[in-house]
């Protein structure tokens, strides 16, 4: 037994390890990658397009900044929170939304003072600990857009036009926007009383947790998955129908924008949102299958107040988070595919340590000039590498053995016409923009084109070998 095993075996004995990660939190794996690839992609780009500049917040926030923003009586507070007390006796919490730390760095930041709207983009990782299942992790990811200092509705249109193109970018076609307003904190006082008067009379229809709801956050009781729940809230009196005036004209505009838009949008009055921050328009974003069944893939609305209630400038805002994991899911689920990397149209072979040597230059001078190069530095048989530029199917090969390293040239092999040149090491990048023109026409062209590009490269060929007989 060697002494790395002995070592290993002691340590195996005195902290034995789990492997495994921990419940409802998961590697991505190597060949999962193309889809959250393509989901990225298509979000950074919109978020540009529509002017929205990047911000990244810290995952960890002082547990009292959720505790405000999102309401201390939500379900997302009391039972989805990871808390802990750090080193220095702080309670910090793992983000389980983007918003408040985006609310909080916005006012530290002073960014009212910058120019209204403010457009504001993220993509990262959120912790809830909720009860793990496909779809529903415990560490899972958001891509969230917000747009800060602006109440007209036109904004809550076009943060949905945004969503909507990104669905459409991501070829998730059947999809609903449920919309909602549940006005402002002012007219939602007399809209609880009447809802907190009829849950109260249907309380024992309600499971003991959302019995404890109905006095600190009625409203939240319509974000409950629970069947009995949901049964309960049908008959409730909806916030849509005790709308103070200003509300019912934002809601009515926003609706008109919508329908200008041809935006796919259904009223749903049940519709409530897991944070208390929400004021006016609230929406979820729905994928729907032919059955009928719908897939929530992100959600958001307005929260006017949000910032003057941490401590900032009066300031109206809306925004939205899509939740990535579901994206992925539901592109997999209609069968769309993910990000497909270029693959290397050039291998890059060697033989001999002095090859290897001069082979590192080559590659960075190749891909410096914005051509992919497939390589295999470790492997020192010339075949094998042949062989895997075959598999990988470049339509060139550069080949340094021996003599080409010691005389400072290179072999061009075209896979594509089996022909092969031999070239100074410096001509490398402007022959190979020529031969890969030459292979792409050739298979463009096909048998028609075979003889032009063969001669072609025969006679610099025959060229070469005229010159090497000269040196
Ligand atoms: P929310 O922040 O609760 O409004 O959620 C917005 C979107 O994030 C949802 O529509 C889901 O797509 C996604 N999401 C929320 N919670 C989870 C979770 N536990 N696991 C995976 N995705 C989630």
């Amino acid at each position: 037994m060697t002494t790395a095993t002995k070592k290993t075996d002691k340590r195996k004995l005195s902290e034995p390890i789990a492997l495994q990660s921990v419940m409802g939190m998961r590697d991505i794996l190597p060949n999962e990658q193309a889809y959250w690839q393509q989901v990225r992609k298509v979000l950074e780009h919109e978020a540009e397009e529509y002017g929205f500049s990047r911000i990244d917040t810290p995952i960890l926030e002082l547990e009292s900044l959720f505790n405000s923003a999102i309401g201390k009586n939500s379900e997302l507070i009391k039972d989805e929170l990871y808390t802990f007390s750090s080193r220095g006796n702080d309670m910090v919490a793992l983000r389980p939304e983007m918003t408040s730390g985006k609310v909080r760095a916005y006012i530290e930041h002073g960014m009212s003072a910058l120019t209204n709207p403010l457009k504001l983009f993220s993509i990262g990782s959120n912790y809830r600990y909720d009860k793990p299942m496909e779809g529903r992790y415990r560490e899972f990811f958001q891509a969230d857009f917000d747009i800060f200092g602006e109440l007209d509705p036109v904004l809550d249109a076009q943060i949905i036009q945004v969503a909507h193109r990104v669905l459409e970018k991501l070829e998730i076609k059947n999809i609903q926007f449920s919309v909602n307003s549940v006005g402002t904190p002012e007219s939602a006082k007399s809209y609880s009383e009447l809802l907190i008067a009829y849950f109260e009379s249907n309380k024992s229809k309600l499971p003991s947790k959302y019995r404890d709801m109905i006095d600190t956050n009625p409203m939240g009781i319509f974000d409950s998955k629970d069947d009995k729940v949901i049964q309960v809230c049908a008959s409730a009196p909806q916030a849509i129908d005790h709308l103070d005036k200003e509300s019912r004209e934002h809601f009515k505009s926003f609706l008109e924008y919508l329908d200008e838009l041809d935006l796919p949008y259904v009223i749903d009055p049940q519709l409530v949102r897991g944070m208390s921050y929400y004021t006016r328009t609230v929406f979820e974003i729905f994928s729907i299958d032919e059955d009928g069944n719908k897939y929530a893939l992100g959600g958001g609305g307005r929260f006017d107040r949000l910032i003057n209630d941490l401590g900032g400038e009066h300031t109206p805002a809306i925004g939205f988070s899509f939740g990535l994991d579901r994206l992925i899911l539901e592109m997999k689920r209609i069968g769309v595919k993910g990000y497909e990397p270029q693959v290397p149209r050039v291998y890059l072979a060697q033989l001999g340590e002095l090859a290897k040597k001069k082979s590192l230059k080559v590659f960075a001078e190749v891909e410096n000039a914005g051509m992919l190069v497939a390589e295999s530095f470790g492997r020192g048989n010339l075949r094998e590498q042949l062989r895997q530029a075959n598999k990988i199917g470049v339509d060139i090969a550069l080949i340094i053995g021996q003599k080409e390293a010691l005389d400072g040239t290179i072999i061009v092999k075209n896979m594509v016409s089996g022909i092969q040149e031999t070239i100074s090491r410096k001509k490398v990048v402007s022959v190979l923009e020529i031969e890969l023109k030459s292979a792409e026409n050739f298979r463009k062209k096909n048998g028609q084109v075979r003889r032009v590009v063969g001669s072609v490269i025969k006679k610099r060929i025959n060229r070469t070998h005229r010159n090497r007989k000269k040196s």
